[in-house]
Order: C-alpha cells, then structure tokens, then sequence
C-alpha cells in the first residue's frame, strides 16, 4: 500500500514535469534586457576601446602621482614612453583616480642589457590596489621573464607570493610585453570583517596567467597574507619604482575600463 502511494506520487511528479516541459518555450530563458552598451574597439590589438580611461598616452603623468607625499608624479616621459626614475628617489607613483573592480591594459619593457639576477633584474609591480604608503596593496610581479630564475610565486605574472602564473609566455628584454588583468576588489562589512575576497585573473601577452584567483589579502614581502589590515573603499592603481639596481625599465599605453 505505501509503495502504491509512493509510485502514484511519482507518476504524477513525473507527468507535472512533463506537461512543464511541454508549456516551454526557448524563449522564456532568453533575457533581452538590459542591453549592453555597444563600445568600439580599438583598431589593434590592445587600443584603448571608447569607454577606456586613458591612465598614460604617451604624452604626461596628468594622471598620476608620487605615493609619498601626493605631489605630482616625476618618472620620465620621453618618445611616448613611461620611464621608472630611480635617481631622484621619488618612489612609487599611483593613479589620482581610484577604482574598485575594473579591466586594465598596461605595457611594459625591460630595458636592453639588463644585467642582475632573480628579482634585482628589472623588477618593477603593478599594485591593483594600493591601500596605502611604500609597496601596500596587491601586486601583480614586473620582473625580467626571460631566463631569469627566481622563486616561481615571485616571477613576473605572479601574484606576488601568493600565485603562480600558469604560464610563462614572457619575451626577451627590450620588447614589449602585454598585462591585461581584470581585477575584483575586496568587499569588507562595517566591522572590517571580510565580506568576500579580492580576486585577479591576468592575460600575459594575451595567455591566461591568472585565472580568477583567490587572493588572500595583500600582497606581503615577508610573512603570511591576511585581511586583517586591509582597507575600504576605491583604491588608486600603483607602480613601483624597485630599489633593485638593474636599469630601469618602461611603460606605455595605460588604460582602464571600470566595471
Ligand atoms: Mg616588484
């Protein structure tokens, strides 16, 4: 008896489903709105699309600014190129606009005749947020990857010591070489407890490097990441003049997409 119930339940689930199906149409999953907006892409492979904010175009540092004190950027720009600047001390510069998640194309050479090893060979950073002074904030590794050993978490398209890449498709010294990175920034509630993590997926001249990983706090030169310090709010995005003694490297066509 209670197996003739069971079964009368069943048949009858079983035929609800299929009338269902049978009311279906391909159109009730279709969604129609809202549109996405219709941007023009660049001309070339990593032009900047019409909705881009333009970080650096060849021509000024307008856009950014020296961390330590907030004055106008003084890295060199000559030929259309960003050039870290070693010899005036000035440090790292970031943006004056910050942002929280966002798409960013950025270019970057090591100079020719590099000389140096490991992580003293041309090594620069892309802090995704900079969340204060000196190197705070979530780095995306700039180093020399053509033969140059150094521990894989620390290489270039790494998240410093927290991600190795998954590839190395880096070029020789004075060529060009391609990030394009999607970054979600952290989300804290009130209280300063994590809400939910900072995540980067990174495309080294156009390979997946980075595929939406997990970061577990910001990037730390020594000790343990955690959330524990990590702060609020848009973060302006960074670059960093390394103390290392190699030559320094460029920068060119900077831009950024916020989502
Ligand atoms: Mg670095």
């Amino acid at each position: 008896m209670k197996y003739r119930i069971i079964l009368t339940a069943m048949m009858a689930g079983s035929l609800f489903a299929a009338k269902a199906q049978e009311k279906a149409k391909p159109e009730d999953t279709e969604i129609w709105e809202p549109i996405p907006k219709v941007v023009t892409p660049g001309a070339h492979l990593g032009d900047a699309p019409s909705d881009a904010i333009i970080l650096f175009d060849g021509k000024n540092l307008d856009e950014w600014v020296t961390v330590s004190d907030g004055s106008p950027a003084k890295w060199d720009v000559a030929d259309g190129l960003l050039t870290v600047n070693k010899a005036n001390h000035s440090g790292n510069i970031e943006t004056k606009r910050k942002f929280t998640n966002y798409q960013l194309h950025i270019e970057w050479k090591e100079p020719e005749g590099l000389e140096g090893t490991g992580q003293g060979r041309g090594n620069s950073g892309i802090f995704l947020a900079s969340i204060g002074k000196g190197d705070a904030g979530y780095e995306l590794q700039v180093l020399d990857p053509y033969n140059n050993k150094t521990y894989v978490n620390g290489m270039a398209g790494s998240l410093y010591k927290q991600a190795i890449p998954l590839a190395n498709p880096g070029r020789k010294d004075n060529e060009w070489q391609v990030y394009d990175v999607i970054w979600t920034a952290p989300v804290f509630n009130a209280d300063g407890s994590l809400k939910s993590p900072a995540y980067a997926t990174v495309f080294f001249n156009g390979v997946l490097v980075e595929n939406h990983f997990e970061l577990k706090g910001p990037t730390q030169y020594i000790g343990k990441p955690s959330y524990d310090k990590a702060a609020f709010g848009p973060a302006p995005i960074k670059l960093q003049a390394h103390g290392d003694s190699s030559k320094p490297l460029s920068f060119r066509n900077i831009w950024v997409r916020e989502l």
